[in-house]
């Protein structure tokens, strides 16, 4: 039996959705697009239809663009680039224009996402994994700089700042002097306040905290902006896009204008100072919840190496899982499902996750152990 608030929840189709990715979208960002969707801004026409060349579509473009500079204090001398591909093009494109004078990248594997960087970046010259996460106690964590490994003759240094599948996230950035470092920040970006200024290069697919999936943020520091190994597909070279304003071809014109939607979204509601501060609300309430019940439910990761946006959690029992999902499915509690490779249970919480829904699942869990436990 559901309580009567769930129930009516999922009437109003308030469903809370916790998926790592696509994840939710923010509520009003849904209702601006739907609105829109036929007539964008008196045109007739929809801003899928008009074409990427033409004033409308180029303003869209440049405010989304100038909102998302304003929200990181993105500095002049980086250039911000709407591409395809997602992250995984990325894994790819990083190597192709950064490793090419010493031809050596260090990385830092501390999961799933960095190790994927590290096989796709092997293929084009002398990597060499520097770190790896670690675990201790039965608790996984990431290894303090003081133990890296890393080379002085490097191009560059990759790390994964938050591992989506594993829900573990770096609270500090690694420091490395002249060598630029370079961060997949796919599931943390706009979680909370980045220095721009640290890294060489960001990169970042959209569909987690910026919007649906189709486009991939890359913010690049102006002198990182060069010609690419021999043979590299045109398409994947930054100094081409960088050139053409990420307009070569035809840009993910829809994905973008979502993008610029959600850049509003988060403006108008504080930026990203305000959504870190309930970011950390949420993230506490969730943990400690574990930590309180740990006779049921345990989470894997080190207290201090733990996900802000993607909480990794078990349960005790682990012949309970599926009982689990449907129950909290029929309460309007969705895709809780852990990735396939580590199990368990995990919740996304990005910035569109409201404080009610990460309420709404605590009491949820709440009950499933007082039922079942
Ligand atoms: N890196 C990280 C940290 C991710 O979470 C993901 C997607 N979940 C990717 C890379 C791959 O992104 P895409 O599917 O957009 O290629």
């Amino acid at each position: 039996m559901l309580s009567s608030q769930l129930q009516e929840n999922i009437d109003m189709r308030k469903v809370y959705n916790f998926s790592a990715g696509p994840g939710m979208l923010p509520e009003e960002v849904m209702r601006t697009a739907q609105e829109e969707f036929l007539d964008w801004h008196g045109t007739g026409m929809s801003i899928m239809e008009l074409g990427h060349r033409g004033p409308e579509f180029q303003g869209v473009a440049e405010k989304a663009e100038a909102d998302l500079r304003y929200l990181m204090n993105i500095p002049d001398n980086y250039r911000v680039l709407f591409l395809t591909g997602g992250a995984s093009a990325q894994f790819a494109m990083v190597p192709l224009n950064l490793m090419t004078q010493r031809k050596k990248a260090d990385y830092i594997d501390t999961g799933i996402w960095s190790k994927k960087a590290v096989d796709e970046a092997k293929r084009y010259g002398d990597v060499h994994v520097a770190a790896s996460s670690v675990v201790q106690h039965s608790l996984m964590h990431i290894p303090s700089q003081s133990s890296w490994t890393l080379r002085d003759d490097i191009d560059y240094v990759h790390y994964t700042p938050n591992e989506t599948i594993d829900g573990l996230e770096f609270k500090w950035v690694p420091e490395t002097g002249d060598v630029p470092l370079v961060a997949d920040m796919s599931s943390m970006i706009l979680s909370q306040p980045v220095d721009v200024t640290r890294y060489g290069l960001i990169y970042a697919g959209a569909q987690k905290n910026m919007g649906q999936a189709g486009v991939t943020i890359v913010i690049i520091r102006d002198d990182l902006i060069r010609d690419p190994v021999f043979l590299t597909p045109t398409l994947y070279s930054y100094k081409l896009h960088a050139e053409h304003h990420s307009f070569y071809n035809t840009p993910p014109t829809y994905a973008w204008y979502i993008s610029g939607l959600v850049f509003d979204w988060m403006r108008r509601h504080g930026g990203v100072e305000a959504m870190y501060k309930v970011n950390l609300r949420k993230a506490k309430k969730l943990y400690g919840f574990i930590d309180e019940h740990q006779d049921f439910y345990f989470s894997t990761v080190s207290p201090e190496s733990r996900s802000l946006m993607n909480v990794v959690f078990s349960l005790k029992n682990e012949k309970l899982n599926d009982v689990f999902l449907k129950e909290a499915g029929d309460a309007g509690l969705t895709n809780l499902k852990g990735h396939r490779i580590v199990g368990g249970m995990r919740a996304s919480i990005y910035n569109a996750m409201p404080e009610e829904g990460v309420d709404a699942l605590i009491a949820f869990m709440h009950e499933f152990a007082r039922k079942h436990g």
